[in-house]
């Protein structure tokens, strides 16, 4: 698998891992710091809505204990001049006493004013068209009512009315006690909480009804959230009694949130906490962006190196395959140089030289193995007189024949030699041979040759021919030489020669 692709493929592959883990991380990492940072918003807005809910439960809370208080004592002590008097100065003393409360009011059954918190009682208003008031005159129970928000007919201010029913002694109604609660006091409470900038919080009645926003915006106090989304989700998390978030588009301005959702304890309220969710992630995508960007740019340097070093690799792979070839290629020149050196170009057999150094060789060896070296000295017949009547280049083509035949008839043993020894002279070389068994391989040459039947108009044969020498020696140190084998031939050949040619003869023993 390894030795397949070439280093510049595994390097290549190298470079593109490294840079796309580099990505990669990068953007594994910014995913878990998205989902990190929506958490931790998820974290903040429960916190705040917590918060919120806490300090308006208490909130109306105090203003409904100072209510079912003035109740008591009205059902108890009755409406005796002296007895409201004493109301009224309780009334004063909690109105006094809690910031939140702008009023405190007792009606009777018809919703004029019996009493209530402030000095002077006047008859010019009449409430028994408000809705808590008619709330009570309807209903039995004795528990507290948060109505929806009013504008106040004496202050002209934004209240929330919290009531309850005021009984006659046989039970029937007797009309309404009522606290005034001043939005504005949640308003404050509200603007210290940190939401961000495009964060909103909400106060809203289980009926849908919107006491308090903020952002704060006056016309929308006392509207109806029943068709918004938020609306919707709350009770889908299942009313009151559930807290729980979700990511949604704002019903005042669009903007999409994470509403932390909190009922109120005691009363029929609940409060989100609302983060915007493109401010949340606007750092977050600020350090993405800056981050992904540095690893772009580290990638891209990786990448742009990367390459660069592929490339030098690839070069540095193409100059070593062009110098293994020229070696190569060296190497195939010196080999056919050292066969040229040692080949006679004519006739494709050994040279002079080759056969001086085997003869050395070979002499030396059957000295130390104690073995018989033979050899055969080959002369074409008449052949000056061949290169006369027929041309030199005619001649140089008995010579091509007549080794190729040679060649052939030799025996093809380690240590057999054949060479051109001189003009038109051949040596063969035979290790380990007797003088018969050269003698053989001369005689089968000569007959080769001349059954060949080269017309030879100069030979007194009528066709070319060869006479041979053959010698052996078992050459002993101190006694023998390389060249004495040579001489002996040499002889037989020229007897061959003066006894008439064409035929092969053997040394003195
Ligand atoms: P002999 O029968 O006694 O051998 O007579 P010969 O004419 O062959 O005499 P010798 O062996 O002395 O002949 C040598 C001649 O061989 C001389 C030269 O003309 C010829 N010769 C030597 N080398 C070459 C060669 O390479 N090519 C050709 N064409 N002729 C050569
Ligand atoms: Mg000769
Ligand atoms: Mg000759």
């Amino acid at each position: 698998m390894l030795k397949r692709y070439s280093i510049t493929f595994w390097a290549t592959v190298f470079v593109s891992v490294v840079c796309l883990s580099l990505v990669g991380i990068d953007v594994w990492r910014s995913i878990n710091a998205r989902s990190g940072q929506l958490q931790e918003m998820e974290r903040l807005g429960a916190n705040v809505a917590r918060a919120m809910a806490q300090q308006a439960d208490d909130t109306i809370k105090a203003a409904d204990t100072a209510l079912a208080d003035v109740v008591e004592r009205i059902e108890t002590e009755g409406q005796s001049e002296a007895a409201l008097a004493r109301v009224q100065k309780q009334m004063a003393a909690q109105v006094a006493n809690l910031p939140q409360l702008v009023g405190l009011f007792v009606y009777d059954e018809r919703g004029r004013w019996i009493v209530n918190s402030r000095a002077v009682l006047s008859q010019a208003y009449n409430n028994s068209d408000r809705e808590y008031f008619i709330y009570h005159r309807l209903h039995q129970d004795r528990g507290p009512h948060v109505g929806d928000p009013v504008i106040s007919r004496s202050t002209g201010k934004w209240i929330m009315p919290v009531s309850r029913r005021l009984n006659k002694p046989d039970g029937s109604f007797g009309g309404v006690v009522l606290a005034t609660l001043d939005i504005e006091y949640f308003r404050r409470f509200y603007q210290s909480f940190d939401v961000g900038a495009r964060g909103a919080v909400t106060l809203v009645s289980n009926s849908g009804v919107l006491m308090l926003r903020q952002p704060y915006d006056s016309e929308r106090v006392g509207g109806s959230m029943r068709e918004s989304e938020l609306f919707r989700h709350y009770l889908k998390q299942g009313g009151s009694g559930r807290i729980g978030s979700a990511f949604f588009p704002s019903f005042h301005d669009g903007e999409v949130r994470l509403n932390s959702f909190r009922p109120l304890e005691h009363y029929p309220l609940f409060v989100t906490a609302a983060l915007s969710r493109e401010e949340m992630l606007e750092r977050w995508r600020r350090d993405t962006f800056t981050r992904m960007l540095g690893v772009l740019v580290l990638a891209a340097l990786i990448g742009f190196f990367g390459k660069r070093l592929v490339g030098q690799i690839k070069l540095r792979e193409q100059a070593e395959a062009e110098l293994r070839k020229a070696r190569d290629a060296l190497e195939s020149a010196n080999r056919t140089l050292e066969r040229q050196a040692m080949q006679d170009g004519l006739t494709g057999l050994a040279n002079r030289r080759q056969f001086d150094v085997t003869l050395g060789n070979e002499f030396s060896r059957a000295m130390r193995h104690e073995d018989t070296l033979a050899f055969i000295m080959i002369d074409v017949d008449y052949f000056k007189q061949y290169n006369d009547v027929y041309g030199h280049s005619a001649g140089d083509e008995v010579l091509r024949s007549v080794s190729k035949l040679i060649r052939a008839l030799t025996p093809k043993r380690p240590g057999d030699l054949s060479a051109r020894y001189g003009g038109e002279e051949i040596g063969i070389l035979l290790p380990n041979t007797d003088i018969n068994g050269a003698q053989a391989v001369a005689e089968r040459i000569r007959r080769a040759v001349e059954n060949l039947q080269l017309p030879h108009r100069g030979s007194t044969f009528g066709h070319v021919t060869l006479s041979a020498g053959v010698a052996t020696i078992s050459p002993q140190r101190g006694i023998h030489l390389a060249s004495m084998l040579v001489e002996a031939a040499d002889k037989a050949l020229y007897v061959a020669k003066s006894e008439g040619r064409n035929r092969v003869c053997l040394a003195e023993p």
